[in-house]
């Protein structure tokens, strides 16, 4: 664990979280955020809970995400300016799925710098891609508790059965073969240069992400001790 002196209370800790889809990024953000105190900030959380309420910057946004696409740096970079500013962020941060571009990376870099504030580091969940393919074409969820099996590593007990409240098993649209490797292809398209430029300024820490949630989490938590 992180170790705490007066020193350590006063310097925040501000992370990046990367991961290809299915690596376990939102189990670990739930670990991280709730350990060392910190708000879990999720752009994609963001715009769904603003076209929810239908406020402007939600009817904005969902032009883009309907079609798959970005909703453009000058939106999204206003809107996490905005949410560091938030008092809760004194203490650190953990950004999931922001930066997304070389352009937001460099925004979010003069932001802080501007502050005389930085990143502590940028964790990337790895994971081998045929590994992810088949954790993630063997996923059976409930359709009615949402409790998730998997059919070679978690079976239930009657097959298409859930074990918790008897309903029906199934598996998720986006998580079959065709199109996992659609989000897959998209991921690796548009995180890799972001993970060559935080590995150039020697912020970048590796994990592997498949092994189990506890072992994934004591490594990162390994990496944030060694700041
Ligand atoms: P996510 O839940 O992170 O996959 O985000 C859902 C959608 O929100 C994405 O497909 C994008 O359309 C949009 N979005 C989330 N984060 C960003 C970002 N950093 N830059 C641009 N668009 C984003």
């Amino acid at each position: 664990m992180r170790r705490v002196n007066s020193d350590m209370e006063k310097q925040e800790l501000n992370i990046i979280l990367m991961g290809p889809p299915a690596s376990g990024k939102g189990t670990q953000s739930e670990l991280i955020c709730k350990q060392y105190n910190i708000p879990h900030i999720s752009t994609g959380d963001m715009f769904r809970t603003a076209i929810s309420m239908k406020t402007e910057l939600g009817l904005e946004a969902s032009k883009y995400i309907k079609e798959g696409l970005l909703v453009p740096d000058e939106v999204t970079i206003s809107l996490v300016k905005e949410r560091l500013h938030a008092v809760d962020c004194k203490k650190g941060f953990l950004l999931d799925g922001f930066p997304r571009t070389v352009a937001q990376a460099d925004s979010l870099e003069e932001l802080l710098a501007s502050e005389n504030r930085h990143l502590s580091l940028v964790i990337l969940l790895v994971a081998d891609e045929d590994e992810l393919t088949s954790r993630i074409t063997d996923r059976r969820v409930c359709t009615y508790c949402g409790a998730s099996y998997n059919l070679k590593t978690k079976k239930p007990k009657i097959d298409g059965v859930c074990d918790i409240c008897s309903h029906q098993l199934v598996q998720r649209a986006d998580d079959r073969a065709e199109s996992f490797k659609v989000r897959l292809d998209d991921y690796k398209k548009k995180t890799l240069p972001l993970v060559e430029y935080y590995r150039k300024k020697g912020l970048l820490k590796e994990i592997p992400a498949l092994n189990d949630i506890q072992t994934v989490f004591q490594d990162i938590q390994k990496s944030i001790a060694s700041i």
